[in-house]
């Protein structure tokens, strides 16, 4: 017999070695020789009373054993020979496209503009010590796409979209912990995530699949309505059956490509700010209600806040607990913080993005000749900002938190852990009002509902300008774009994806739809 039961554990109970059994004999009243086994299905921290809790969601198994099999077996079969379709990208979106090509039994070739994970990284150390950033090779672009070097958080709310359990049995496939089948907030982590990338690229290989690097796509070609081909960087034309668009949303030539080419776009609402970065150790204690260091069984702490400032959300994104922020502009002449950590989060710091809504239709009327291009315009004119506002490189304008709030000048910052460096700045009178004073509010705001974090402690750096796509690739309810036969936008570049396990689950369904279409 299998019984499924809520547990609570506290801090002293989690310590002990088969705590789970015990409360689950209790529970049922059963003697413990009964149990055969216990398997925890989720695991979740509450924090928030006192007494830090662990909740559990178990199987107990009651005199009989319990099985072995996965949710899921994945088969991929061998389509060296099957019809083809082109996936643009080899983020998240382009490889999950690609596996399920294979699932479906058609041949992907993936052409991707970036480098594999490990020639990659020597691109991110030139961004870091020399301020130099290689426009197809860098913290969005390369094999993984963006979410490689990221933070590895799998949490989304795009629960209907698609399969999440199906991708993160597939992480799991590929190399993953499988505690992040059980977790409530699942975390891979960057040190992690390459070998699972890694594994992912030699499943299609090996499976007939390929995956061509270094290899930009630059102009599509259409006659009829229908695309025919894509020309790539060197000139060469490939022909095409389907093509599954997932190029992100730091593929600014894509999108410029198609708005002049005029192929259908629209402007999309999005979100900027900047990331915030405390010691993790006042998180900890704020989350924890604890003083000191935090309890070694507890992950170093997260948050997540809102507020609503006049008719603007300004909110945490992306918030990456023991991490590192990193410099994640896609060219020379911009500065883009975004953040990422290791899978143990032992960093000294906690970083957050912090942003305010930007509605396209409302917020940008200077902006109106770039017609569907005005939000990415927008973004351009912030991140260009910073970059000046950093002294020209990739060291990034930064204010202590009250410092911002208060609207004075920093005369120091506190360390750091953004390795190109930073550069005392007057944020609160350099960003657009419409963003800096929004963020003012919201951090004083912040301070109210978690004690502690308003903060001289803290910096703010400049600026968090890639949240999301500042435009939307249209596509019917066929996934294929309007105008364009055989073109599927897809991930979080077509604007329909936010994260890494939204634009996966996108790359699935935009697969399925191109077999389809064929
Ligand atoms: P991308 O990952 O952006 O991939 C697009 C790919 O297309 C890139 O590899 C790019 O090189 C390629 N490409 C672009 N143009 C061309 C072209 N013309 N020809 C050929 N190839 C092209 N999300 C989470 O869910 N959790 C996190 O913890 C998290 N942390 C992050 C940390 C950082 C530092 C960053 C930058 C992002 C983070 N994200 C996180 C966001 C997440 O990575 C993205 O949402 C996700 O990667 C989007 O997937 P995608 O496949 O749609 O696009």
């Amino acid at each position: 017999m299998v019984k499924e039961l809520q547990l609570r554990v506290n801090l002293v109970e989690e310590r002990k070695d088969n705590i789970l059994q015990l409360k689950a004999s209790k529970k049922l009243g059963i003697p413990i020789a009964d149990i055969t086994s216990v398997k925890v299905l989720r695991k979740s921290i509450d924090a928030r009373k006192k007494e830090v809790i662990f909740n559990y969601k178990v199987a107990v198994y009651i005199n009989e054993p319990q099985p072995d099999t996965p949710d899921y077996i994945f088969e991929y079969q061998d389509v060296s020979n099957a019809k083809e379709i082109h996936i643009v990208g080899f983020g998240p979106a382009g490889m999950y496209a690609a596996l399920r090509c294979i699932e479906l039994g058609y041949k992907p070739i993936v052409l991707e503009r970036g480098k594999n994970v490990q020639d990659r990284r020597r691109d991110l150390r030139a961004i870091n010590q020399f301020h130099e950033v290689n426009p197809d090779s860098n913290y969005c672009f390369g094999e993984g796409g963006a979410g490689t070097y990221s933070d590895g958080k799998l949490y989304t709310r795009s629960l209907k979209r698609g399969d999440v359990r199906k991708i993160f049995e597939n992480l799991v496939y590929h190399g993953a912990t499988d505690q992040i089948l059980v977790d409530a907030h699942p975390h891979i982590g960057t040190n992690k995530l390459p070998k699972i990338i890694q594994n992912i690229r030699e499943t299609i290989l090996k499976h007939g699949g390929e995956v061509h690097f270094e290899t930009r796509v630059t102009d599509f070609i259409v006659k009829n309505n229908k695309l025919q081909a894509i020309q790539l960087q060197n000139g060469t034309e490939m022909a095409v059956n389907a093509v599954v668009l997932a190029t992100g949303h730091s593929a600014r030539d894509i999108y410029e490509l198609l708005h002049k080419k005029d192929i259908l776009l629209q402007a999309k609402s999005f979100a900027m700010g900047v990331r915030v970065e405390h010691p993790q150790e006042i998180i900890d204690q704020i989350q924890y209600s604890c003083s000191g260091e935090r309890d070694e069984l507890l992950p170093a702490a997260a948050y997540s806040l809102v507020h609503q400032v006049g008719n603007r959300g300004v909110y945490s994104f992306c918030m990456c607990p023991g991490g590192f922020i990193v410099p994640a502009a896609t060219a020379n002449g911009e500065v883009v913080v975004n953040g990422m950590s290791p899978s143990r989060r032992n960093n000294k710091f906690a970083n957050s993005g912090i942003v305010v809504e930007i509605n396209v239709d409302k917020d940008l009327p200077k902006y109106e000749k770039y017609g569907a291009l005005k939000g990415l315009q927008y973004q351009k004119d912030l991140e260009k900002l910073a970059f000046n506002a950093g002294g020209k490189s990739q060291v990034a304008p930064a204010q202590r938190l009250t410092d911002f709030v208060e609207g004075r000048l920093s005369s120091s910052l506190n360390d750091c852990s953004y390795q190109p460096g930073l550069n005392s700045s007057p944020l609160h009178s350099l960003l657009p009002k419409l963003i800096g004073s929004r963020l003012r509010k919201g951090f004083a705001a912040f301070g109210q509902k978690m004690h502690g974090y308003y903060t001289a402690e803290a910096n703010i750096i400049g600026v968090e300008s890639r949240t999301s796509s500042p435009v939307n690739i249209p596509r019917k309810e066929s996934l294929e774009h309007p105008q364009i036969e055989g073109l599927f936008p897809c991930g979080e570049g077509g604007g329909y994806a936010g994260g890494i396990i939204s634009a996966a689950m996108d790359g699935e369904r935009c697969a399925e739809a191109a077999v389809a279409n064929l």
